[in-house]
């Protein structure tokens, strides 16, 4: 796959760029080592003091980068801008927590005294240089959530960002140099899929996160497990939105529509299986189909656009056989199911939001991940009929609830398999909640303490006397 800036919406190929060679790649290898040898040694003011810099030319830079992501790969620019403020806030987040989240831990006295020793305590070291593997869905967000407590732990970055962003990954190299961070501690290496695995080999290489496909997340844990070298993997998701009787129906359906179609339907947390009790079903249904079909698909530039195109060709390809599959299986389309006739959007990706129904377990969407605005709707008897739906998946990566039913409620924290469990609302991650997913959703978490600590070396200090 070209490195290149190739915009969604009209298909037009905007800048190549080449790859690094093989000597470009050792130089930056090399200036992480040496950068990562005097950056742990920093102080955490130092280090929140540069982050907050960040921060603050980020929110300065918030329109312009803003647009580069949405010239990249076409969500909608108020989603952009929301995007690049979200980055800037848990930058700030991580600069003001991390000295707190990584302190000193210190053992109960008499665990110690039961050890036979005379002090212990725990201390969370760096590592050295983190390789991010990065999609494209989020290219400011999902780098900023892994970079600000990576470099605030005293780590530093390297960043093989998705081919088709490569403007956006020069500009966070760009955002972190600017902000005064010294020179290798977060670089940006524009490579292809291919010589990731020289570089997960490479002795000066600590860890691995990657944040993408099932199939991209095997491979590199393949490499990193050979090289016994810590991943932390978030990959896809196809996370349910179950509908209770208790439920507010109608503010249901409105959130259901924006958890489906945020980033142009291509989140992995975004809600792809909808499980409506049979109670609430109709009512659910006709909301949500109602708005949907009303949604304004456009150019992603522009002001009022609530859906642009697919970031890649392939991705609406993939998009289509899956919606074809289901329909030759035969599910029905409430709405959308093809692309939009309006001969303006004729050269973009675009795909209309999609509702289908009669979906069974025959249907490959049933299982596979719907990256786009397809929503699939299922009529569930009762609760235990919606778990076993919910749970009927690869995925864990979270899962969202309406309902007001206590019972209902714990039933739900208890029994649904995936990282988080989000009640009358969706599914949003935040820098104070860990972020992440069980079965093929991939391991490890990102954000709060937790994810601070992913990439530490958790480090027991014992002393006899
Ligand atoms: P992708 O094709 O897996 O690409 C992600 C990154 O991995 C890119 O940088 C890609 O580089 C690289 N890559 C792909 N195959 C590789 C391989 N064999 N070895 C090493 N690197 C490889 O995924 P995507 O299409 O960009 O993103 C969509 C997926 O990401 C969806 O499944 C989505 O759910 C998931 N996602 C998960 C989360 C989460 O937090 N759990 C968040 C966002 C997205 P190239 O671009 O050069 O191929």
């Amino acid at each position: 796959m070209a490195i290149a800036t190739v915009n969604p919406a009209d298909g037009r190929t905007v800048e190549v760029f080449d790859p690094l060679d093989e000597a470009a790649v050792e130089h930056r290898l090399a200036r992480a080592q040496s950068a990562f040898e005097s950056w742990r040694l920093t102080t955490f003011a130092h280090r929140a003091e540069l982050m907050h810099r960040a921060a603050e030319l980020l929110d300065r830079a918030n329109d312009e980068i803003a647009r580069t992501m949405t010239l990249e790969m076409g969500k909608p620019l108020a989603q952009a801008r929301a995007e690049a403020a979200k980055c800037a806030k848990a930058m700030r987040w991580y600069a003001d927590r991390a000295e707190a989240l990584l302190a000193d831990e210190h053992p109960a006295a008499e665990d110690v005294a039961d050890s036979g020793g005379a002090s212990a305590f725990v201390r969370y070291r760096p590592l050295g240089a983190v390789l991010a593997v990065m999609p494209w869905n989020f290219p400011f967000w999902q780098v900023v959530r892994f970079a600000a407590p990576a470099l605030m732990a005293g780590n530093v970055g390297l960043l093989k960002h998705a081919s088709n962003v490569p403007r956006t990954a020069l500009a966070l190299e760009e955002l972190f140099a600017r902000a005064g961070f010294p020179q290798g501690c977060f670089q940006t290496l524009l490579i292809g899929s291919s010589t990731v695995e020289a570089v997960i080999r490479d002795e000066r290489v600590a860890a691995v996160t990657l944040t993408g496909s099932e199939g991209a997340g095997r491979s590199v844990a393949a490499v990193a497990g050979d090289e016994i070298k810590k991943t932390v993997l978030e990959l896809g998701g196809s996370d349910p939105f179950l509908v209770l009787p208790s439920a507010d129906v109608a503010a249901a359906a409105e959130r259901a529509v924006t958890a489906r179609v945020q980033n142009n339907g291509q989140s992995c947390i975004a809600a792809k299986r909808f499980v409506v009790h049979t109670d609430v079903y109709e009512e659910f249904l006709s909301a949500f189909t109602a708005r949907m079909r009303a949604l304004t698909v456009g150019d992603p530039m522009a002001e009022g656009t609530e859906v642009g195109p697919l970031a890649t060709e392939q991705g609406r390809t993939d998009l289509e056989e899956l919606v074809a599959d289901a329909v030759g299986h035969g599910a029905s389309v409430e709405c959308g199911g093809g692309r939009p006739d309006d001969p303006a959007l004729g050269g973009g990706w675009y795909y209309l939001p999609t509702v289908l129904t009669g979906v069974t377990p025959r249907m490959r969407i049933h299982r596979e991940e719907a990256f786009g605005p397809v929503a699939t709707v299922y009529r569930v008897a009762d609760l235990d009929e919606a778990i076993a739906v919910a749970n009927d998946s690869p995925f864990g990566l979270s899962s969202n609830v309406w309902t007001t039913d206590d019972a209902d409620r714990e039933r739900c924290v208890r029994d649904l398999r995936a990282g988080g469990v989000f009640f009358n609302g969706m599914t949003a991650s935040h820098p104070a909640f860990p972020f992440g997913g069980v079965k093929r959703s991939g391991y490890g978490r990102e954000l709060s303490g937790h994810g601070i600590r992913e990439f530490c070396n958790v480090t027991t200090v014992w002393s006899g006397s």
